[in-house]
């Protein structure tokens, strides 16, 4: 049974996530940006909390975990290299360990880059990934912590799942995301299709998360650091794709 998931709105533009295995009962939750929305929709639904999965030490996306996990006693779990400034950890993680959420199991990436101690869940039975502030619709997270090579590394491990893979990101960032994207390649067409759809959904006030990785390789300036036109329009043929990308991130923070 494909694992039921919902969507919740917090603070300005944050997104927390519930998954839930009805064969079980199993629930988890992607980040606390807000304890509020999340108890109100667990009880509305009639269900247990067993998981907290924290992406990443950034206050928007841990703020209500002490409180959710009073109210719930679900399990926290984050990363071990940022256990020193997470909430208590019930769960340490790194790269390859697994959570499991019911009857689905949940592989850890370590994506540094934004942060250096954040991580990604991978649920490869449903096809879904949770990436926080590193991979996002047609952008990435900004580099707070990590260098251009570290992010560009996670990128590519998070760009080697499976094509169909649901990609969850921590941010309502679409629209702005691609108006830069379009400003690197005003003549791609899966982004004007992207850029069209975006603005259906904001204008339906419907998230545009998720967003499929097909969609991400063929869209988001970040994946595409690697192709000779992406370096030809930078003027960087002979560079590096670290580079490519680091140069890309550069002009983003100024956009
Ligand atoms: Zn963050
Ligand atoms: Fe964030």
């Amino acid at each position: 049974m494909p694992l039921d998931l919902v969507t919740i709105p917090c603070r300005t533009d944050n997104y927390a996530y519930l998954i839930h295995d009805a064969t079980t009962g199993a629930t988890a939750v992607v980040d606390v940006p807000d304890a509020v929305p999340i108890l109100a929709e667990l009880t509305a639904r009639g269900w247990r909390l067993d998981d907290i999965l924290i992406t990443h030490h950034h206050d928007d996306h841990i703020a209500g975990v002490g409180a959710v996990r009073a109210a719930t006693g679900a399990r926290v779990c984050g990363a071990l290299a940022d256990a020193h400034r997470l909430p208590p950890l019930d769960l340490a993680l790194t790269e390859g360990d697994t959570v499991a959420i019911g009857a689905e199991v949940a592989r850890v990436i370590d994506v540094p880059g934004h942060t250096i101690g954040h991580i990604a869940y991978h649920f490869p039975a449903s096809g879904l990934v949770f990436t926080g502030d590193s991979l996002m619709a047609a952008g990435c997270g900004r580099l707070f912590e990590g260098t251009p090579e570290m992010m560009w590394a996670s990128l590519s491990k998070l760009a080697a799942l499976p094509a169909d893979t649901q990609v969850y990101s921590g941010h309502e960032y679409t629209a702005s995301n691609i108006r830069f994207a379009l400003s690197l390649e005003p003549d791609n067409s899966a982004l004007m299709l992207q850029s069209a759809e975006v603005e259906a959904r904001r204008k339906a006030g419907r998230p545009t998360v998720p967003s499929s990785l097909s969609e991400e390789l063929a869209t988001n300036p970040f994946l595409r650091a690697g192709l000779p036109q992406i370096k030809a329009t930078l003027g960087m043929t002979d560079a590096s794709d670290a580079a490519t990308f680091a140069e890309i991130r550069r002009r983003k923070d100024r956009f």
